[in-house]
């Protein structure tokens, strides 16, 4: 079942990139299927994704993007997860690091010229820093400094779960510059020098999660993101767009969990006829593809909000935990109506299962995503 493009320029932009995914990332994400994409196979993707605009769709024109609405990028984001949750997973942290250096403050202009044209690319690798072994629901808590050294930061300390971690080129990493202040810092692993290692998960062990280690790393003051002292506020602006995109990873692996399934259930016999034929079987599909729809349509909905200029935090945490644990559900659903052939290798299914289990965690947890839906309508915070 296909998305519904809205107009000439959504259609455009999606079915010449659905042709390209089809003809050249599949085939990878077939060889690579469990197994860890190298940084220079993965740049390759990339690249050639970057063609097609992501991860720059929704950038400037003038910073070098196509300057074209977020609803038509997720449009273009959810072709990609559909095939490849582990890729779309990279590109979408590479998006969020496009995004954030092309609207920095004229004062950071040197970031952005420096950082901006390779990742725009598919050349570098970006990542953003938040978790650390004992700080995740509760970023506010967060332990690695930057300790102040005449015009430099000193940065210490170890952060985990780090998506692009092992890809990374340079890496915006949240620090303690003062009792009460966290503060973003750009970090280039060249120039400044930090170590990763990956981390072995259930799924989407295509792509880098990693743990990052910085070493009283030396970084000039200038590479500062926004301003000094802003992080916790910065940090919820970018769960803003992260959230409905993580929604977005979810809607395609849907997808996938859905077309497979519509295939299978007219190939496979039992009783005499397809098992689409039989009305648990046909329930179950009309389920999958109405879930899946009504995913998709929240994350458009977080995403025309913020094409529109309206902060819209609560909008993009409802998306990200409907899409998400509907994911899970429906690819759940996607493998019991395989039968045992859903448990097995030869069958996408099991794969999308095991990916639906762990979109629910990055970027804020459902039951965080709930806690803050609350407190925005009842005004009464269950955390601080
Ligand atoms: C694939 C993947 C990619 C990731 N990418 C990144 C990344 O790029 N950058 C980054 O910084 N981090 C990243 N993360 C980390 C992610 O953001 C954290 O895992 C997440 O915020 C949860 O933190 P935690 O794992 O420490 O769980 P914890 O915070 O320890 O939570 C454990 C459990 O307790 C629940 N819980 C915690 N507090 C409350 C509360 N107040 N009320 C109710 N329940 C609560 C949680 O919902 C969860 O079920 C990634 C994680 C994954 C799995």
């Amino acid at each position: 079942m296909k998305i519904c493009l809205q107009n000439e320029e959504q259609r455009l932009a999606v079915e010449s990139f659905r042709k390209f995914l089809d003809a050249e990332v599949r085939p990878v994400a077939r060889r690579y299927r469990d197994q860890h994409i190298p940084k220079d196979r993965m740049r390759e993707i990339t690249q050639g994704i970057a063609e097609f605009g992501l991860p720059g769709v929704s950038v400037a024109a003038e910073h070098g993007g196509l300057g074209m609405s977020l609803v038509t990028e997720a449009m273009m984001f959810e072709e990609l997860c559909a095939v490849s949750v582990d890729i779309g997973l990279c590109v979408m942290i590479n998006k969020g690091m496009a995004v954030t250096l092309a609207e920095l403050p004229e004062s950071q202009a040197h970031l952005r010229e420096r950082y901006l044209p390779d990742i725009m690319a598919g050349r570098t690798f970006g990542g953003f820093c938040i978790s650390e072994p004992d700080v995740g629901s509760n970023v506010a808590d967060i332990k690695a400094t930057g300790r102040r050294d005449g015009d430099h930061f000193i940065i210490k300390g170890e952060k985990t779960w780090i998506s692009n971690g092992h890809y990374s080129d340079f890496l915006i990493t949240t620090v303690r510059t003062g009792e009460k202040a966290l503060s973003h810092i750009l970090v280039d692993r060249e120039e400044h020098g930090y170590q990763t290692r990956n981390i072995d998960k259930i799924a989407l062990n295509g792509q880098s999660t990693a743990q990052v280690f910085f070493d009283d790393v030396r970084v000039p003051a200038r590479n500062i993101v926004w301003e000094e002292g802003a992080g916790l506020k910065n940090t919820m602006k970018l769960f803003e767009k992260a959230r409905a995109n993580v929604g977005m990873l979810s809607v395609g692996l849907m997808r996938a969990a859905l077309e497979a399934s519509i295939a299978y259930s007219k190939e496979r016999h039992q009783f005499g006829k397809p098992i689409a034929a039989h009305q648990l079987v046909a329930a179950k599909i009309a389920e999958m593809a109405t879930l899946t729809d009504a995913a998709r349509l929240m994350c458009f909905r977080a995403f025309s909000m913020m094409d529109a200029g309206i902060r819209c935090d609560v909008q993009s945490s409802m998306a990200k935990w409907f899409a998400t644990e509907m994911a899970v559900k429906v690819c759940r659903d996607a493998v019991q109506l395989h039968g045992g052939n859903g448990l097995t290798k030869e069958f996408d299914v099991e794969r999308l299962a095991r990916e639906a289990i762990v979109i629910p965690i990055p970027d804020g947890t459902t039951e965080i995503q709930k806690l803050m839906i609350s407190r925005a309508l009842t005004g009464i915070g269950a955390f601080v």
